[in-house]
């Protein structure tokens, strides 16, 4: 037990101990007759120890087909981040340290210059995560005064973030203009008032409204915000900085044309199709993002040194267009090869067919993965998935499966469709691949 004390500390050792001694007891009353040689408690203890210990926020396979997915943690960070992160995270750093001049130095220093060559913008500033930036923007320009926005943009992101919330929590007033389909220009240009303090576009990030619609576009809304002397802001939601369709992606707005289309502040994520860290990014004129960098809420607000140094290696990627691919890993997989991930299905199904082959049909099927987080919602990616069906055709045996995929070591996270379960191996790479095999072995059915 001294390796035990050693490992675990003698507080949870006596506690584990002390717990099993009391099941033991329980065990022989009501008749049974529990293993009470020293070995087996010893054992028993260990793995009541091990259990407890274990972090119950833990990699995943992420083959639901959703590259960007929100709830298994968007964004994989690039090889330079994570060393990045390591290294201010376990040693002293400059994060406000100017060392030209021995002065304070600002901790936004090592990522806005980036951020404005990258966008076209005079200034920029970075917040916990887009809902945060969207607040900061909101409550210092508008704060007890309305801010017009098209009743068609008035979007929810995964339930936790909506735009009528995040408006009244920052103080605003919301006054929504045109109808839910259709917007004109003149709807904003008739809302305006004494009381208006900002016009604003929010990217309808996760839904599309398709038939009989019309918007005025980025350039009219500048146009119409200039001439009252109201600044213009767009949420984009995903902080895209790159053009999709050269990499023959649909397209995909990017921060710089909000910005050359006369935004006056865009807000963006660090973590969707930017790719690095949560991060809120607000990308515009010099004197608003200042107003911002004033407002005490940016204090509460303000990024940690991990995130800045993540997201400081994920902006330096960028000068290195024709490399992104490779080096960033959501654009690597979002730019995955059909053929690739075919190779990788026909690679590992043998394995699948090994363990289920008995009580399931192992297939291999076309899949439609989607980038998640709001882009392009409609617009899917051609795929490969393997597909495991209980030859019973039992719905039960199928959630069941399901589960057992999610109880592994490294929980497997695929999706039930059409009487299957359906692994989309989009966001499989090789390495990962050969761990996924490993572990089949332990499917507990
Ligand atoms: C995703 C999104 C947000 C929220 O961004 P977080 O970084 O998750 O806080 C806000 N607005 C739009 C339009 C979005 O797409």
């Amino acid at each position: 037990m001294t390796a035990d004390v050693d490992q675990w500390g003698h507080g949870r050792v006596t506690e584990a101990l002390r717990e099993h001694l009391s099941d033991l007891r329980d065990s022989i009353t009501s008749g049974g007759s529990p293993d009470l040689g020293a070995q087996g408690i010893r054992e028993a203890v260990a793995t009541k120890l091990t259990v407890r210990s274990a972090s119950t926020l833990k990699p995943v396979f992420n083959l639901t087909g959703i590259v960007l997915h929100s709830n298994l943690g968007r964004a994989h960070l690039p090889e330079s981040a994570i060393a990045a992160v390591t290294a201010v995270a376990t040693r002293a750093s400059n994060l406000e340290f100017d060392l030209d001049s021995g002065k304070r130095g600002d901790r936004e220093s090592h990522v806005e210059a980036m951020l404005c060559e990258l966008t076209g913008a005079e200034a920029a500033t970075a917040v916990n995560n887009n809902a945060a930036a969207v607040l900061l923007a909101l409550n210092t320009l508008a704060m007890d005064r309305k801010v017009l926005v098209s009743r068609g943009e008035l979007v929810e992101i995964g339930g936790s973030f909506r735009v009528p919330e995040i408006m009244t929590r920052a103080g605003c007033l919301l006054k929504e203009v045109g109808a839910t389909n259709r917007t004109h220009a003149k709807d904003y240009e008739a809302a305006i008032d004494g009381e208006t303090a900002l016009l604003m576009k929010v990217h309808t990030s996760n839904y599309r409204i398709e038939g009989f619609t019309a918007r005025p576009g980025e350039k009219e809304l500048a146009r119409i915000a200039g001439h009252h002397g109201l600044p213009f802001m767009i949420d984009l939601g995903s902080g895209n900085l790159i053009d999709f369709g050269a990499l023959g992606l649909p397209e995909e707005p990017t921060v710089a044309d909000a910005i050359s289309n006369g935004a006056d502040l865009v807000t963006f994520s660090g973590d969707k199709l930017l790719g690095g860290p949560q991060a809120g990014l607000v990308a515009g004129r010099a004197d608003l993002i200042a107003q911002l960098k004033a407002n005490p809420l940016k204090r509460a607000l303000r990024l940690d040194k991990m995130t800045l140094a993540a997201l400081a290696e994920t902006l330096k990627l960028y000068s290195h267009p024709e490399k992104l691919r490779e080096t960033l890993p959501t654009l690597r997989l979002i730019t995955r090869d059909a053929h690739d991930i075919r190779a990788v299905a026909k690679a590992v199904q043998p394995a699948f067919e090994a363990v289920l082959g008995g009580d399931y049909s192992v297939g291999i099927e076309a899949a439609h993965s989607q980038i998640g987080s709001g882009s392009l919602p409609v617009e899917t990616l051609p795929s490969s998935a393997i597909t495991l069906a209980p030859l019973s055709g039992d719905d039960r045996e199928l959630r069941q499966l399901s589960s057992a995929f999610r109880q592994l070591p490294r929980p497997v996270i695929g999706r039930i469709h059409d009487g299957a379960l359906w692994l989309d191996l989009r966001c499989l790479e090789d390495e990962d691949a050969t761990q996924l095999v490993a572990q089949l072995r332990e499917l507990e059915l």
